[in-house]
């Protein structure tokens, strides 16, 4: 088994990195080793708090929460406890009027039990408390334990806030290990995304000279692939594999802390499947968990890097292609319908598709084309081996197992790049004019079905 990351060699210092710049986080303490759940009052004591605010769900009170409170009891700590009542947590202006209801004056620590939602909520009301965040993990589901921001439902549109970061984050492997299969897969498929994000920051880097730090790519690098060499292991529930997934999680939150955006944790991947969120939460469905999203807009990502490396682009066309930008609005008020004027807005103030900054760079790319052929080559994995993978931990690999149809993969794909203003393989795509046509040919890849895909369509049905 391949070595565990020293996550703490991290904290509590100020990297001068060869980047040129310092990194540093606000995240003092990790713990994910065996028997964190016992050092729970230790690391609570050692931080100095009184008055604790306890918050889970009733799955996560079930998980970890109950046993939690026994460790503070033993421990002779104070502290208080809510357990929402709800079986699927969402984490809305209810929610957030639940937690603030019982909160406590006096309080000095809230203390979350539990993964994505209960830490978006947590996170986010201790931030306006003013009132320091720790996070007890029970699911390694997502990367966003260590991130800024919290992701709530408002008005029933998702939204991310400014908060802050814990000051600690907590898992004990054991609890992990038991966490439902689905949402230890998404956490896989949230870090099999830095494959093509990775790729998206240094294409970014070349083409645009936006920042990059190479100690941090290399930092998340070897973070997904010890994940990818255990995956096996994680099908198994195996304590430390699973523990190993979870630091791979909290150290790309790291990584966030350091660039001081999520450049190195988010890309083109992430937003497709931002797209596909939005759609879903417009037309009032189910959402998905967010890292299985993640994992297949990665596969669609990277069918597109191996459809571009083989381009050969003939860039002086590229150069006096003239955009329709009447279709172009058109297609993103039908689209994005409520969010279209903030996406005409972001548009507008960063011209990102103005012909202009295309065609400078446009130049850079025909410059560079061969070093960015040679990147593709280096960085992208097969598509393939993931789907492989993915598949043998009945991970979906398949925009249809989730509900969404061709038209939404082929809409997310043109669209999606909208949502903000980052650079990524579907910008470069969108410069060549080469964008509706890969949209088309991965909805029709993934139309036709992967081997991999059928596979676990008859294993359903035999089961
Ligand atoms: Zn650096
Ligand atoms: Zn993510």
């Amino acid at each position: 088994m391949a070595a565990s990351n020293n996550l703490s060699q991290y904290l509590e210092k100020e990297i001068h990195c060869s980047c040129g710049h310092t990194h540093s986080t606000n995240l003092r303490r990790i713990d994910i080793e065996e028997g964190a759940l016992s050092r729970l009052p230790q690391h609570i004591k050692e931080f100095g708090y009184k008055n604790i605010f306890v918050v889970c769900d009733v799955n996560t009170w079930e998980a970890a929460g109950k046993a939690a409170e026994r460790e503070l009891e033993a421990a002779g700590l104070d502290y208080y406890t809510l357990v929402l009542p709800d079986k699927e947590l969402v984490p809305d202006e209810q929610a957030v009027g639940k937690v603030m209801e019982v909160y406590q004056k006096g309080t000095d620590l809230l203390l979350a039990v539990g993964s994505g939602t209960l830490n978006d909520l947590c996170k986010f009301v201790s931030f306006q408390l003013n009132l320091d965040y720790m996070i007890f993990a029970t699911a390694p589901s997502m990367d966003g334990f260590v991130s800024v921001g919290a992701a709530l439902i408002h008005n029933h549109v998702k939204t991310t806030y400014q908060a802050h970061v814990p000051v600690a984050v907590l898992g004990d492997p054991e609890i992990l290990a038991k966490a439902p299969m689905e949402m230890i897969v998404a956490g896989l498929g949230d870090i099999l995304g830095k494959y093509t994000c990775l790729v998206d920051w240094k294409m970014a880097h070349l083409i645009e000279d936006e920042y990059y730090c190479e100690v941090i790519d290399k930092m998340v690098k070897e973070s997904i692939e010890i994940v990818v060499e255990e995956s096996d292991e994680i099908k198994q529930r195996n304590q430390e594999a699973v523990k190993h997934l979870m630091e791979a999680l909290v150290l790309t939150g790291v990584a966030m802390s350091f660039v001081g955006n999520s450049r190195p944790a988010s890309g083109s991947e992430h937003h497709l499947s931002h797209y596909w969120e939005m759609q879903f939460q417009m037309e009032g469905k189910k959402p998905i968990l967010h890292g299985i999203k993640v994992g297949v807009g990665m596969l669609a990502v990277i069918k597109m890097y191996e459809m571009l490396e083989k381009e050969a682009p003939d860039f002086a066309a590229a150069k006096k292609r003239r955009p329709d930008y009447g279709s172009w609005k058109k297609k993103v008020c039908d689209c994005y319908k409520d969010a279209a004027p903030g996406i005409l807005e972001l548009e507008e103030s960063c011209g990102k598709n103005s012909v202009e900054n295309r065609n400078r760079r446009l130049d850079v790319m025909e410059e560079k084309w061969t070093q960015i052929r040679e990147l593709i080559q280096k960085e992208i994995p097969s598509g393939k081996e993931l789907e492989k993978m993915m598949a043998s931990l009945g991970e979906p690999v398949n925009p249809q197992q989730l509900g969404i149809s061709p038209e939404l993969v082929k809409d997310a794909v043109i669209l999606a790049k909208e949502v903000r203003n980052r650079f990524t393989i579907l910008q470069v795509l969108w410069d060549l004019g080469l964008l509706e046509e890969y949209a088309e040919k991965v909805a029709a890849y993934f139309s036709a079905g992967q081997e991999t895909y059928r596979g676990q369509e008859s294993a359903q049905k035999t089961a």
